[in-house]
């Protein structure tokens, strides 16, 4: 992404939400995004998925540029490369979870199996839960083996653990970081869970609507010394 700014107007209100951000994000990283409510965390996370358009600068994703692309274009790199997961899981209540990863695996060129995706973030034994019988961490992962069983190549959580507590907001960070390890996905997180950093190829702090600092804890192998 370079030089993107987003302004939302409201009759006589202009909201900057977006004040210039450049960004590269490399193949298999995993990335947080953290900053106080209202620094324009998740407007920049819609426009990295091709969800919202900024005001100006341009997305990139490989050499393809989205800025400006029209809606099916959009809706295409959308379905083929991106899953999204939010903080409430939108599962479909009468389906069950094997069901509920079932459905989008319909459009996907070459998706997993709902089996091998509910394994992957730990759900093996709950194929045939409906929603209402689950906790919401597991629900959460559902959503989390929905949005991956397409295999695409960014998966963008924002938010993923707001509504869990600290405890099982990890469980589900831990996943999210599993399926990273494991399929290469590159994966951006916004959440407010601490315990989050360690998790990280890089940390971004947003503040209102630019990144002001960047921070790559220890622990984990840079991505771009991966063998990908
Ligand atoms: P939070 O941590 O509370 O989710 P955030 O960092 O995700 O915050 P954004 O949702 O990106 O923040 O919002 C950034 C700014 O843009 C805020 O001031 C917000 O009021 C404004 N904003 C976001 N979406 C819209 C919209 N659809 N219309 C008008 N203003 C908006
Ligand atoms: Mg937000």
């Amino acid at each position: 992404a370079r030089g993107l700014t987003k302004v939302y107007r409201m009759g006589e209100v202009e909201v900057h939400a977006l004040r210039g951000v450049d960004l590269d994000l490399f193949p298999g990283e995993f990335v947080v995004l953290l900053g106080p409510s209202g620094s324009g965390k998740s407007t920049l996370l819609n426009i990295l998925g091709g969800l919202d358009a900024p005001t100006g600068g341009e997305v990139w994703y490989v050499d393809h540029c989205l800025t400006g692309a029209d809606d099916r274009a959009l809706t295409q790199f959308r379905r083929e490369h991106v899953g999204f997961v939010f903080q409430f899981y939108n599962l479909i209540p009468s389906l069950t979870a094997r069901e509920n990863v079932a459905i989008v695996t319909d459009l996907a060129e070459r998706p997993m199996r709902p089996e091998e995706a509910l394994d992957r973030v730990g759900l093996g034994d709950r194929l045939d839960h409906f929603p209402a019988q689950m906790s919401g961490g597991e629900q959460q992962r559902v959503a989390i083996a929905r949005a991956i069983a397409k295999r695409p190549a960014v998966l963008l959580c924002d938010e993923p653990t707001g509504a869990l507590d600290s405890s099982t907001g990890i469980r589900v960070l831990e996943t999210l970081e599993q399926v990273n390890a494991e399929l290469g996905t590159t994966t951006v997180v916004i959440t407010h869970n601490a315990g989050i950093g360690a998790m990280a190829h890089r940390v971004l702090y947003l503040a209102d609507g630019r990144i002001v600092r960047e921070v790559r804890p220890p622990r984990r192998t840079p991505a771009r010394e991966l063998n990908w």
